[in-house]
């Protein structure tokens, strides 16, 4: 006996339930990767079946039809045409949706076509009742020629008979559903001469499709049976035609609806939360209480995770023996570990709303109103749930544009989201503002504050539309746009189906980008605890002189050693390199010292000034403001946080790609250097640019 595991693939149409019938047979027994060199994800589960066999589960992308206009589709065309595929599936499983058998059917009647022995699932069977569906079961097995699962993945009914039809998938018939010839008898008849081996439908496939077919030279196939573009579509039409009409005639018998039954409550709520009107008042509210509520619920784990690895650090320090290990552990791995970890709240939330709008079906309601205006920029209707993401942070934000089927429109949101005004701006804001801005109310009301807050918020969401705009002008990128909203029917959110997301996205995070971030967060600690010379290394005896007259006490000198140390690291040599460069911002090189250790996380600019300016206790604000308000210019013995610089440091925060998590993702979500090397440039560029006209506008 063979042990070999059979290879099951799963395919369907988007929304037929095909992930909830993955996750039923599989568990969490679950491998999330790529196909090679393309960002479309590649899901593989286990699972064991009766008889002691076991199979490979591959869950293949929401596909219409065998007719490829997106990534996702090859795929899977890509996949049943090649007979040498590791993967190539023994039994294909095609899950439909009761509710839209007719629909669904299509891709069925397409792979029977290229002979794999295929089941039939109908699932969501939890819903006939109420709709008033009756099936006949073996008349639609007679006809369409396979077994029939009868399912609902939400209940878990049926799935215990899929798993015997999968095992004994040898007894399914291969016979197509329509014989490949009627498209254009004459045409296929010269075809299948030539090719006396090849299923005719693979070859009429290797024709229409760009797809890569490893037994057939495509070329071969195409240069002696070559038709004109026009012709093509119109047998591929003639192709769908024929095919509706074998499936009408199918459900004609076998599927009943008495329609007095179902009468829909659906009609009544997409009436209101499609509303010209109600429709986005109602989105945004949800959108708003969503977003107080990741502010919210996050802080308390966030600080939780804070203090917890802080202590761990100061631990760290005092228990192990002091050395560069001790440090590097301290100062460089352990809050390193600690700055991935604290993104996951933030992480999980935002995921398990969004699972939950998704899978409640609301979602493609938002899409279908938010689509027209997006798309005048470049973007999707699906960019709206980035970009508002991205002011909880950019990180999950560029994740969840996954689900933008069009290339290009997913590109440009991934490329404009880090615009959006994220929560780790937020300190370095509140800062700054409360430094240059005076505290007075405009109109009575308004806090002047307040008001430069929510400008910079609205200036975050204007360059990211706006530079959309541009990139949908620049970027040559050939991807169909060919946008279908489905509307699904509302339902209950599968709670198995939310947990299983939330926990997939928060790993893909930290395995993804939480590499990136501690590599950085460790050549950041080097950086700073080393330098090249005797002013670094000494740095203890030239304190001590320099202050030999004057009594220190201990914090005071501990602090004039750490400047010291600083001012002379390679990170504040480096600070005093650019300096040249960043004067004309207004800036001088210990602000240069926080840009450059900001570029790794823009949260951390606070927090190095408080460091610079030898504030010892960095959580004590009003120190840290009272030593910046302190700070002069030794040539002009003005103020260096002064209005202009203020100004100019805001629009520089505002734009700069300062993020190197975000890179790092961007990186992940794109499978190229070439797009985070993209954004570091263009919005660094800009946010000099912006600030430099800024400052030299205001001095
Ligand atoms: P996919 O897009 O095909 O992977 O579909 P999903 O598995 O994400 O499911 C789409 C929607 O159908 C979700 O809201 C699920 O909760 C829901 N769903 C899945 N299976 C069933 C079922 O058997 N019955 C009902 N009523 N809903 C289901």
């Amino acid at each position: 006996m063979s042990v070999q595991n059979i290879n099951v693939s799963l395919i369907g149409n988007p929304n037929t339930g095909k992930t909830s019938v993955f996750n039923q047979l599989t568990g969490l027994n679950q491998q999330v990767g790529n196909y090679p060199g393309i960002t479309v994800e590649k899901k593989i589960g286990f699972c064991k079946l009766p008889n002691n066999v076991k199979a490979n589960i591959l869950d293949l992308p929401g596909t219409y039809s065998l007719n490829a206009s997106s990534m996702d589709e090859s795929v899977v065309i890509e996949l049943l045409l090649n007979k040498n595929d590791k993967l190539y599936p023994d039994v294909a499983v095609v899950v439909t949706d009761v509710e839209n058998l007719k629909r669904n059917l299509l891709i069925y009647t397409q792979i029977k076509d290229l002979e794999i022995p295929t089941i039939l699932v109908i699932n969501m069977s939890d819903r006939m009742e109420r709709k008033g569906i009756t099936l006949d079961i073996p008349y639609l097995e007679d006809k369409l020629k396979t077994k029939i699962a009868l399912v609902s993945s939400r209940k878990g009914l049926g799935i215990d008979e899929l798993k015997e039809l999968i095992v004994s998938y040898k007894n399914i018939a291969h016979e197509p559903c329509l014989n490949a010839s009627v498209i254009d008898p004459e045409y296929f008849e010269h075809l299948q001469k030539a090719f006396p081996n090849q299923l005719m439908y693979k070859l009429w496939l290797v024709i229409t499709q760009d797809v890569n077919f490893s037994n057939l030279d495509r070329n071969e196939v195409r240069s002696s049976f070559t038709k004109s573009h026009s012709e093509l579509k119109r047998l591929q039409q003639k192709e769908t035609i024929k095919r509706y009409q074998f499936i009408n005639d199918v459900l004609k018998e076998g599927l009943k609806i008495d329609t007095s039954i179902a009468k829909d409550i659906r009609a009544k709520l997409d009436r209101v939360l499609t509303h010209k009107i109600f429709g986005y008042v109602i989105f945004f509210a949800i959108l708003f209480l969503i977003f107080q509520s990741i502010f919210s619920w996050s802080t308390i784990p966030m600080d939780f995770i804070d203090s917890t690895f802080a202590s761990l650090s100061s631990w760290v320090a005092e228990e192990l023996p002091s050395g560069i290990l001790t440090d590097l552990l301290s100062q460089g791995i352990i809050p390193g570990i600690g700055g991935v970890i604290i993104f996951i709240p933030q992480i999980a939330f935002l995921f398990l709303f969004i699972s939950i709008l998704e899978e409640s079906g609301y979602m493609s309601r938002v899409v279908f109103l938010m689509d027209k205006i997006m798309r005048r920029f470049g973007l999707s209707g699906k960019s709206v749930v980035p970009l508002i993401s991205g002011t909880a942070c950019a990180i999950p934000a560029i994740m969840a544009t996954r689900n933008i089927e069009n290339w290009k429109e997913r590109l440009i949101t991934i490329l404009v989201t880090p615009f959006t005004t994220c929560s780790a701006r937020l300190p370095v804001y509140a800062i700054i503002i409360s430094l240059v801005i005076p505290s007075k109310r405009v109109f009575g009301v308004l806090n002047l504050q307040g008001l430069t807050l929510m400008a910079l918020y609205v200036l975050g969401f204007v360059a990211a539309i706006l530079s959309a705009y541009i990139l949908n002008k620049v970027l040559k990128i050939n991807s169909k746009t060919y946008f279908v909203v489905e509307m699904p029917s509302y339902k209950m959110p599968l709670l198995k189906n939310v947990g299983i997301n939330v926990v997939e996205k928060t790993k893909a995070f930290i395995v993804g980008a939480g590499k990136i971030i501690l590599a950085i967060s460790i050549i950041l600690w080097f950086l700073a605890s080393y330098g090249p010379g005797k002013e670094f290394n000494d740095a203890e005896n030239i304190v001590k002189e320099r202050f030999a007259t004057t009594a220190l006490d201990e914090t005071r000198y501990e602090n004039e050693v750490a400047s010291q140390k600083l001012e002379n690291s390679y990170i504040g040599l480096m600070g005093r390199a650019i300096e040249p460069a960043i004067q004309p911002l207004g800036y001088d090189w210990k602000i240069g010292i926080a840009l450059i250790s900001s570029f790794a996380a823009r949260e951390v600019f606070v927090g190095t000034l408080a460091t610079i300016y030898s504030v010892g206790d960095t959580d004590n604000e009003s120190t840290i403001k009272s030593k910046m308000q302190a700070e002069v210019r030794p040539d002009t013995g003005k103020k260096v946080f002064d209005f202009a610089t203020g100004i100019s440091l805001l629009l520089f925060y505002a734009f700069a790609m300062q993020c190197a998590s975000t890179l790092a993702i961007t990186k992940k979500e794109t499978n190229s250097w070439k797009w985070p090397a993209m954004q570091l440039v263009f919005m660094s560029g800009l946010a000099y640019f912006a600030a430099l006209i800024a400052y030299q506008l205001l001095k």
